[in-house]
């Protein structure tokens, strides 16, 4: 038996059908509120290609929303507790959470933060749902890089303009949804993954500016290759204050450069000002200023079908990411390097690792075909490097966020 078909996730390596997902989601919903439901929406979660910790420097990221979606399913209730009650369940936790849209506690920290947020701003906007039964159901893997949390936030919104019959900009939604991780789950993060997750679309890479927030479609649809995506299944726990860490210290080297965002140095300027900057200050501004350049020059590589340079860029962001940025982990690593001692004679085109780091996953691009075997091969040496399960899939850039009955 190979180490694919022994994994517990060996079905979950191609993507999972939305429709049975919400077939199976409005008999869950049934069953635990009594009645179906009035109301289906879906956001997916994403993988970036190239451009990490780049989006909060007002730079470039290379996201695809992936064929694995959070799904909601609502109704109105019969006799709700106030006008204004939410009752929201989610296939992956125990019991029931209430709350209030007159009062949605900011500073509460649970799963429904992603919710509540979101319709605080939805609420903010005018747009105002009522009392509501919800049922959130997801095949983004929790925790693990692939952003759960912002398709969460963004199926909350679809979910607001489903009920409400009222559309929100798509730009203004990802906008929403990030102030809602924010201000509800105390995550100071860029606009990638809300982006991504709203506007996401099939067959197309996002090539996001994240100071104009606008987006260029570039179309990854030949046939020969395919996106594998792979969990490294570890999340390290640290202090919770690396991420805002490496704002901080991001936002300091531009103000000593004298520039409003990292994204307004080149490479050039950044040696040439090196001596104003302490080691660990300027190893930071390295990385993105490094990989704004990267991602721009992998997005053009990519229309011109330069497989070979798109890979190059890729190894190069990790390195950078693991050596001057420092939020790679050894689980990460290794899987990195067992793609790359795979190389291109065993189809593999580019690896590294994606998301914010310190666990969750990696992005390989591979020749179509090869991505079984290659998937296999990493996994299996990845459980004799660490001890540790790997979890692969492969997807296609997907469909963003939708409504799917209402
Ligand atoms: P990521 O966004 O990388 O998946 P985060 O830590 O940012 O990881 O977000 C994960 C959190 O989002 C979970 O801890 C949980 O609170 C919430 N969440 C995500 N998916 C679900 C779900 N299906 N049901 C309930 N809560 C969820
Ligand atoms: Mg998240």
């Amino acid at each position: 038996m190979s180490a694919l078909d022994a994994s517990p996730q060996a079905s979950e390596f191609e993507s999972p059908s939305l429709g049975a997902q919400v077939a199976d989601l409005k008999v869950a919903f049934e069953n635990a509120y009594g009645a179906p439901p009035q109301w289906v929406v879906a956001a997916p979660g994403r993988v970036n290609l190239i451009g990490e910790h780049t989006d909060y420097n007002d730079g470039f990221v290379f996201p695809l929303a992936i064929e694995r979606y959070i799904v909601i399913a609502a109704a109105r209730p019969e006799n709700p507790s106030a006008d204004d009650a939410i009752r929201a369940r989610s296939t992956m936790m125990d019991g029931e959470a209430e709350f209030r849209l007159s009062n949605l506690q900011p500073e509460r920290r649970d799963w429904t933060s992603y919710l509540r947020g979101a319709f605080a701003g939805c609420l903010d906007r005018g747009l105002n749902p009522g009392a509501l039964n919800v049922l959130v159901d997801s095949k983004v893997p929790l925790g693990g890089g692939l952003s759960s949390s912002a398709a969460l936030e963004v199926a909350t919104a679809t979910l607001v303009e489903a009920v409400t019959g009222q559309t929100l900009d798509p730009v203004e939604k990802a906008r929403l949804c990030q102030w809602a991780e924010h201000n509800y789950a105390g995550m100071p993060c860029g606009i990638m993954d809300q982006f991504s997750s709203a506007l996401g679309a099939e067959g197309k890479l996002l090539l996001i500016d994240c100071r104009t927030e606008t987006a260029e479609l570039v179309p990854l649809d030949d046939p020969n290759i395919e996106v594998l995506v792979i969990n490294s299944n570890v999340k390290h726990e640290l202090t919770g204050s690396e991420y805002p860490e490496r704002r901080t210290q991001c936002e300091a080297a531009a103000k000593t450069l004298g520039v409003k965002a990292l994204r307004d140095v080149t490479s050039e300027q950044l040696e040439a000002a090196r001596d104003k900057l302490d080691d660990v200050t300027y190893r930071r501004a390295r990385h993105v200023v490094g990989e704004d350049e990267r991602t721009s020059a992998a997005a053009a590589a990519l229309r011109s079908g330069d497989w070979d340079t798109v890979g190059r860029l890729m190894y190069a962001s990790h390195d950078s990411l693991r050596d001057d940025f420092e939020v790679s982990c050894p689980e990460l690593d290794v899987l990195v390097e067992l793609a790359a001692g795979i190389g291109s004679e065993g189809g593999v085109i580019g690896s590294r690792m994606t998301g914010g780091g310190f666990g969750g996953c990696t992005v390989t691009l591979v020749r179509k075909g090869r991505e079984r075997e290659i998937a296999e091969k990493i996994c299996t040496a990845y459980k004799e490097r660490t001890g540790g399960e790997a979890t692969p899939f492969v997807t296609k850039p997907a469909k963003g966020s939708h409504i799917v009955q209402d």
